[in-house]
């Protein structure tokens, strides 16, 4: 079985697997690699948390300024999304394969957030959220 590098720290991933769903999880900086639909399917199993030590050392303003990373299954550039919901949090994902990065802590955040099924949801509201803002700005 191939092993995958991390994109955003350059460690190893190392295979976790969750009720029967495997997900990739780096030794280093603890980010987790979700394959298509992974993240999906993980959120709706209770306590799949736990696969998440669950820390964020970073803010999200200063994480969404970061470097765009490389997809670590295709290695094509990796998309920024925007979660909002609840907790901001910043995950990258592979318009190739599907495949989702979250750092430390935010898959636990993602799932939190999450309300509507559904990623295509989400990434429809995130698209039509920065339009509002300076709309916004623009009438004050
Ligand atoms: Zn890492
Ligand atoms: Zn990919």
């Amino acid at each position: 079985m191939e092993s995958l590098i991390c994109p955003k720290c350059g460690g190893n991933l190392e295979q976790i697997i969750y009720q029967g769903i495997e997900v990739d999880r780096c030794c280093q900086c603890a980010g987790i690699w979700f394959d298509s639909l992974e993240a999906e399917q993980l959120k709706n199993r209770k306590g799949s948390e736990t696969i998440d030590p669950g820390y964020v050392k970073k803010n999200s303003v200063s994480e969404s300024l970061e470097e765009p990373i490389n997809c670590p299954r295709c290695q094509v550039r990796m998309m920024k999304m925007l979660d909002f919901d609840q907790h901001p949090i910043w995950y990258e994902i592979c318009l190739n394969c599907q495949g989702i990065w979250f750092d430390a802590g935010e898959f636990t955040q993602f799932k939190r957030n999450f309300k509507q099924p559904g990623l295509l949801v989400q990434a429809m509201k995130v698209l039509r959220y920065p339009s509002k803002i300076n709309h916004q700005k623009i009438a004050k």
